[in-house]
């Protein structure tokens, strides 16, 4: 059967139905907090191609100009400052209506935490800007010390553990994802009566493999996004709507409900 396109009258009555919710975010949900996304017409990548190089590892590891590059740019990220949007809040609902299996978010923004959401349901799968990493020797630290170093004049700072190469804690191309959270986003996927992706391009794996563990597990898919994924052949609705109008809209009966 051909996906029904913008039935949201229909998504809205999955939600109202369904027991569990597990919903994938991607940068599409920040975009209204003024977080550019990736892909998007406004998109980082799509607006300089080049700036790929930032978030590859190798690059980030052997490129000493790159790093300092890459300091620069988190310490003036919109993410310290940027205030939750209206998606945001809605998913914030949905689990006070106790529907949300799981919040997973390839987001390293902080951004739903900070709306409101259960940390213990959201699920980081490309990590976190708001820590710091070595790469040498694992030591987890608050980015903040890291950014009030560079503040105080380091231009690249080291870990003051082992001396070893800091980066934020977010998954760069090259790096895996943590098995644990990874194991976690596919159970919560299998174990959805609806999936839910919103704001993602769906163009990176495994993340966007999650619709695939869902509907082969019988749950029922739908995908909020502007523009189309691959994965649109597979999801039983497409809504194109802006993420700040639709999430509102799909979750409105449940608030007015409690
Ligand atoms: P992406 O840039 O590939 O795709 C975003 C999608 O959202 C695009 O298809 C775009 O058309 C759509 N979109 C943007 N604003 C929208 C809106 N208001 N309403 C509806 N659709 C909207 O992003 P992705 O799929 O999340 O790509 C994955 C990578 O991007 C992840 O690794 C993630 O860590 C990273 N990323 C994160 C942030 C963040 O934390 N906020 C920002 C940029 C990139
Ligand atoms: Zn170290």
């Amino acid at each position: 059967m051909a996906p029904a396109v913008d039935d949201e009258v229909a998504v809205t009555r999955w939600v109202r139905s369904a027991g569990s919710v597990t919903v994938l975010t991607g940068a599409g949900v920040s975009t209204d907090s003024g977080i550019p996304d990736f892909r998007g017409p406004q998109g980082l990548w799509t607006r300089d191609p080049a700036a790929q190089r930032m978030f590859d590892i190798r690059s980030y590891v052997t490129d000493p100009d790159l790093r300092r590059r890459s300091w620069r740019t988190r310490a003036r990220h919109p993410a310290w400052s940027a205030p939750p949007s209206a998606g945001h809040h809605a998913l914030v609902e949905l689990e006070r209506a106790g529907r949300l299996r799981a919040l997973v978010t390839q987001n390293i923004d902080g951004l739903h935490q900070r709306a409101g959401s259960d940390p213990a349901r959201v699920l980081e799968l490309h990590g976190t800007l708001f820590r710091a990493v070595c790469l040498d020797c694992g030591d987890l630290t608050p980015m903040a010390d890291a950014l009030t170093r560079l503040a105080a004049g380091e231009d690249d700072p080291a870990c003051l553990r082992c001396g070893g190469l800091l980066k934020s804690a977010t998954v760069s191309f090259g790096q895996s994802l943590d098995p644990a959270v990874l194991r976690a986003a596919r159970q919560a996927a299998a174990e959805c009566e609806l999936f839910l992706a919103v704001g993602s391009s769906l163009t990176v794996q495994p993340a966007a493999g999650l619709i695939r563990v869902a509907a082969a597990a019988g749950a029922r898919v739908a995908i909020v996004n502007a523009a189309p994924t691959p994965y649109d052949p597979m999801a039983d609705a497409l809504l194109r709507g802006p993420v700040g109008r639709v999430l509102p809209a799909l979750v409105a009966d449940l608030v007015q409900g409690r």
